[in-house]
């Protein structure tokens, strides 16, 4: 066979098996097969690039990222829907209708809860789609819905022109796998598959949304260039024949008919893939549509029905407490296992302790259970005519159920957490917190492989890290020897970061960056640091009370005093890198202004810091001295006002020359081995 035809062939079947897979539901190839055949038509179109079409199955992701979304003119509007939340408001609809209508036909459908895109087919072509936007004018979202695999990508019909309008929704299932994936790696999770879908649809890298497995249903024909059709009903089916997926609905002729079937698809609505957020109505004639018309925003012939949060009464027959990954510890109430929106509810959430006081919820009492947003259970009160004697309020535990460490509440907040350093449940986050950039910047060791080290249990706090070894590393899932090479060297070049960078990888509540560098100059050495009353760390510029009370707290913590044991085995460097600022500066402040020629700001800022001097951004009275680069502008002109000196950039070079800090222990560190994992390290602090 000629590679064309062998090439249009394998398109076809691919094409076909796609169809019956994501529209129909009804797989009939083998993945394996499917498999099979695609990397043959990829190996011909790597060969023949020329003869790649717009329709193979290879096109779904091919697109670049984006910049940024292109605006996109809808030709036909795309309206919102008018609600309503009885079935009383659904009788007097179909009243308004009758005033200007005879013999009504309604159809009912799902209100699918997802984001509403229009897909547009020139020529029987896939060439654009967009989101709703303001109805008018949205965002062209094309490549991202290429990611659709139920989207087709060629028609079978070539009309001229053909818009059509859906609802692109992350499938249920889909949701909670990738929610469950962001929980284990410590990421925020999606509040609802809607909220999941709208970020996905709107990533400017398709890959990223490819990934999302995002589906779509087809509710409305726009356009159809050279067709004709008289109802909704025959719309609906002519979509379908064109290969997409569509929302079924079903006709009614008068409103009792209609609530009916909005009470039947609210019975059944968790057999659906997608979220539905309500039963939309609509006039099935289309004619009958374009006489009643629209307001400046909804259809007047259809309206959306929401339904009402279902609520069931049952009794907490407990109050746990679960620690998030970020120590803050989540009270829920187990209850008595009951019905609710389509699944089991046995347990809701409580929030915090105000959440706790403000309903007074005590086990032993009777509440009121609803899914908000239809996925998490909450209470929504407690029927206190049916509480039993002898009931007490709830209280949060004072240790970590997990690790036993004492909790803390948030000054500025309701969050209660565990102090623990080495509490299971905030290993991960404490880990990748500790391995990162601006912590102990171990490259390599990302999230993914943290969360295999725990579950493994090769880690059980940050020290662990420093004993693994190459063997150890490459026997993870997608790390092979080369990148366990790579780990253990940036763990083992880790090692040399210094103080001040330590201390605030530790995760010490309140102890950043900044705080990490003012302790580390101050005291030199942890073991000077951990000598130190909590007076006296409130005597440091920048160390608040509340920061040394938890600097204090942490110390004094066995767990913290375990870790810090076994980073001083592992030789991790307990003093800090920074020499001693010299004394050339001491008592001066330095303001920069203007560009400079040889240093960034935050260098200059640097070596004057090392200097003993102090970088300020504003010029004061109390300024020494003002640095000014080229086009200094106001600050400049400040300082004149004042008589401060300025400096000019060769000046100010000159006078960094006159005395030179030693190199710091972190440029010492950039050198060869300092410590090995292989070599027994001679730790420096023992
Ligand atoms: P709202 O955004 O609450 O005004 O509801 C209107 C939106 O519901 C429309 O913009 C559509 O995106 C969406 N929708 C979902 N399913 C349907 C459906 N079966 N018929 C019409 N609109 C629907």
């Amino acid at each position: 066979m000629d590679y064309r035809e062998e090439m249009k062939s394998l398109r076809d079947q691919l094409n076909t098996a796609g169809y019956q897979y994501y529209v129909l539901d009804a797989p009939v190839m083998q993945d394996y097969e499917y498999d099979r055949l695609l990397r043959r038509l990829e190996d011909l179109e790597t060969e023949h690039p020329e003869e790649i079409t717009p329709d193979s199955p290879t096109q779904r992701v091919g697109g670049q990222a984006l910049e940024s979304f292109t605006q996109v003119e809808h030709p036909v509007p795309l309206e919102s829907l008018q609600d309503v939340f009885s079935q009383e408001e659904v009788e007097e609809f179909a009243q308004r209708m009758e005033e200007s209508l005879t013999d009504i036909a309604y159809s009912v459908e799902p209100k699918v809860d997802g984001l509403s895109v229009a897909l547009e087919y020139r020529d029987g072509v896939f060439v654009r789609g967009a989101t709703r936007g303001d109805g008018r004018v949205g965002e062209d979202v094309t490549e991202n819905l290429r990611t659709i695999r139920s989207i087709p990508m060629i028609l079978p019909d070539k009309l001229p022109r053909l818009i059509v309008r859906g609802e692109v929704f992350m499938p249920k299932n889909v949701f909670h796998k990738l929610n469950k994936r962001r929980e284990e790696l410590g990421e925020p999770l999606f509040a609802n598959p809607r909220n999941a879908a709208a970020g996905s649809l709107r990533q400017l890298d398709p890959k990223i949304c490819a990934k999302r497995l995002l589906d779509i249903r087809v509710f409305n024909l726009q356009l159809a260039e050279g067709r004709e059709f008289f109802t909704h009903s025959e719309t609906i089916a002519y979509i379908a024949s064109q290969g997409f997926q569509t929302i079924p609905h079903k006709v009614f002729s008068d409103a009792a008919g209609v609530n009916e079937e909005i009470v039947r698809l609210g019975e059944n609505r968790d057999d659906l893939p997608f979220d539905m957020d309500g039963a939309v109505v609509k006039v099935n004639n289309l004619s009958d549509r374009a006489k009643v018309g629209s307001t400046a925003k909804c259809p007047r012939w259809a309206v959306a029905y929401k339904y009402p949060p279902e609520q069931k009464p049952s009794k907490v027959l407990d109050i746990v407490v679960q620690v998030g990954r970020t120590g803050v510890l989540t009270p829920k109430v187990v209850v008595q296992p009951v019905r609710l929106a389509g699944t089991t509810v046995t347990n809701a959430t409580l929030h915090n302790q105000d959440f706790i006081v403000e309903k007074d919820i005590r086990i032993g009492d009777t509440v009121v259970l609803q899914k908000a947003g239809e996925i998490i259970p909450e209470v929504v009160e407690v029927l206190k005519e049916l509480r039993p004697e002898g009931t007490v309020p709830y209280h949060l535990p004072e240790v970590c159920p997990v690790c036993g460490a004492p909790v803390a509440r948030d000054p500025d907040g309701a969050a209660v957490r565990c102090t623990g350093a080495e509490c299971p449940a905030q290993l991960h986050r404490n880990l990748t917190h500790f391995a990162s950039r601006d912590a102990m910047d171990i490259d390599g060791v990302g999230p993914a492989v943290m969360l295999q080290l725990i579950d493994r249990g090769m880690v059980k706090n940050p020290a662990d890290l420093y004993f693994l070894t190459v063997e150890e590393l490459a026997d993870l899932e997608r790390m092979g020897k080369k990148s366990a090479q790579n780990a253990v060297k940036a763990i083992d070049a880790s090692r040399g970061r210094g103080l001040e960078r330590l201390l605030y990888a530790l995760g010490i509540r309140q102890v950043g960056q900044k705080a990490g560098k003012v302790l580390a100059a101050h005291f030199r050495t942890f073991d000077a640091l951990a000598a130190a009353a909590e007076e006296e760390l409130t005597e440091i510029d920048d160390v608040g009370a509340v920061t040394a009370a938890y600097i204090r707290e942490w110390i004094d913590n066995p767990q913290s005093q375990h870790l810090i044991g076994r980073l001083k085995e592992a030789g991790v460097a307990m003093e800090a890198a920074e020499q001693p600022g010299g004394e050339q500066f001491k008592g001066m402040t330095f303001v920069l202004t203007g560009a400079l020629s040889r240093y960034t700001r935050d260098e200059a800022a640097a070596l004057i810091e090392r200097r003993g001097g102090k970088a300020s951004s504003s010029v004061s009275k109390k300024t020494t001295y003002v640095v000014a680069g080229e086009n200094a502008g106001s600050k400049l002109r400040k300082a004149n006002d004042l008589g401060i000196t300025v400096l000019t950039e060769d000046e100010f070079a000159a006078m960094l020359e006159e005395e030179k800090p030693k190199e710091t222990a972190e440029e010492k560190a950039e050198q060869p081995q300092q410590y090995s994992l292989f070599s027994a390290p001679e730790a420096p602090n023992t």
